[in-house]
């Protein structure tokens, strides 16, 4: 694609950035075929590449957004499944990114528009004030049939009252240092403790922990880390992501120079599409570039950094199915599609691909509030693609696909790490009620 950027604009790395993207795409239109909101909508402009044009006329010509471009690129769910069509390697996830950067710094939204994206932005990095959060809904969700007659304002309080949970589980969540149960230690490892994750389901890095123990490997949770910086990324707040990400890496830093670490171990793969990010995201920082690439290079999947390890024999299963639902930062944002399957069938479980498993469940970060009823049409479709496969269980590696999927069946849901933890001989998780 030729672009038109001028010798001053492309000074600024960003630019120049987007300029080498841009080159790279040759409009022959492969991605639109893979991209979830152009299948919904048929909108050219709602297409990876109708969204690059958008994209490169804004930077281009160095204008504010206007309400047209940010309309298409508030749909793009940044599931990155063009990418992974795309033969030409544009990096789409960059120039995405840098689109919600420029929106953020000059579209004037609606003022309800930016207290919501505030108070995202506020709330759910942090856990006490997230589980505060959900503490309320529970009042507002009695009510939650009459608000989607309060235009869009009322679909997005719809949307959060049916992603909260009910009620919270009360399991500890990991704890600080959890050393192998036996014999000489293999490795050691930080697991990111993550944000939402551990609030919702504290249950899925405690099974990583146990299952890393039984294996030999040292894991702990370093304690001044903070939200990898996704939803604040996704959010377009670039200074609050970036402040997260060099927070973080700081604080792996400071272990890596204390006892050393092996790998940091991620069990929400929207974070660790995020952190293997870093290197990129601070490249222009001197003080942490070569930090932060080094955090990138450790950073690994669960299932990554276990395929990397002598697995015992299972438990013996009988007949288990297992729709192993694909997260887009999976599959798309680290292209680990096979590996958790792989890991799943050796525990004994029989997994089933589902349909159509390129495309997003609709979760994709804050996007299930911020576009509900795409969302809800991405949700049901997943979910009836999921039935044709008749499973006893639904697996994934991603909380927000975890919370998504669940609230629309009653099929139970399962973190991949959880599986194995019980097939490798780890206690039965309550929800499993299986003969
Ligand atoms: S598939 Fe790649 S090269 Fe082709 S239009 Fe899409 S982004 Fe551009
Ligand atoms: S990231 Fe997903 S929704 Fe956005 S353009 Fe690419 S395929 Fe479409």
């Amino acid at each position: 694609m030729q672009t038109n950027f001028s010798a001053e604009q492309l000074k600024d790395p960003a630019t120049a950035e987007a300029d080498k993207i841009l080159r790279a795409c040759v409009h022959c239109g492969f991605c639109t075929a893979t991209c979830p909101t152009f299948a919904l909508l048929g909108d050219e402009l709602d297409s990876p590449r109708g969204r690059i044009y958008l994209i490169k006329d804004m930077l281009e010509k160095g204008r504010p957004a206007d309400a047209l471009t940010v309309k298409h690129i508030d749909r793009c769910l940044s599931c990155l499944a063009c990418m992974t069509t795309c033969p030409s390697g544009v990096h789409y996830m960059h120039l995405a990114d840098m689109a919600r950067v420029h929106i953020e710094k000059t579209y004037p939204r609606p003022l309800a528009d930016r207290l919501l994206r505030a108070l995202l932005g506020v709330v759910l990095p942090y856990p006490n004030r997230f589980r505060l959060a959900l503490a309320a809904t529970r009042f507002a969700a009695p009510f939650t049939a009459l608000y989607p007659r309060l235009g869009r304002a009322g679909q997005r309080l719809a949307a959060m009252m049916r992603l909260a949970p009910r009620t919270l589980p009360s399991s500890p969540a990991f704890p600080r240092s959890a050393p192998p149960s036996s014999g000489k230690t293999v490795a050691r490892v930080a697991i990111l403790s993550g944000c939402v994750q551990q609030v919702l389901r504290p249950s899925i890095n405690d099974a990583a922990a146990r299952l890393l123990a039984r294996l030999g490997i040292e894991a702990v949770s370093v304690k001044e880390e903070v939200c990898c910086g996704a939803l604040l990324h996704h959010l377009g707040k670039e200074a609050g992501a970036l402040a997260q990400a060099r927070r973080n890496v700081d604080v792996w830093s400071a272990e890596i120079g204390r006892q050393g670490l092996d790998a940091i171990v991620i069990t929400a793969s929207g974070c660790g599409t995020m952190i293997k990010d870093y290197g990129f995201l601070l490249r222009n920082d001197k003080a942490y570039a070569a930090k932060a690439a080094r955090v990138s290079m450790l950073a690994k999947d669960v299932t990554e950094f276990l395929a990397t390890l002598e697995l015992p024999e299972p438990i013996s299963l009988q007949g288990i199915t297992v729709a192993y639902h694909s997260a887009c930062s999976m599959q798309h944002g680290q292209k680990i599609d096979a590996l958790p399957k792989q890991l799943l069938r050796q525990a004994g479980f029989e997994v089933r691909d589902i349909p159509e498993g390129h495309l997003c469940c609709g979760s994709a970060g804050t996007y299930n509030i911020l576009e509900p009823e795409i969302a809800l049409r991405l949700r049901d479709r997943k979910i009836a693609n999921i039935m044709k496969t008749s499973p006893d269980l639904i697996a994934t590696g991603n909380i927000g696909c975890m919370s998504q999927i669940a609230s629309g069946t009653s099929i139970p849901l399962f973190h991949t790490v959880e599986l194995l933890d019980y097939a490798f001989g780890g206690p039965k998780p309550k929800e499993l009620n299986l003969p």
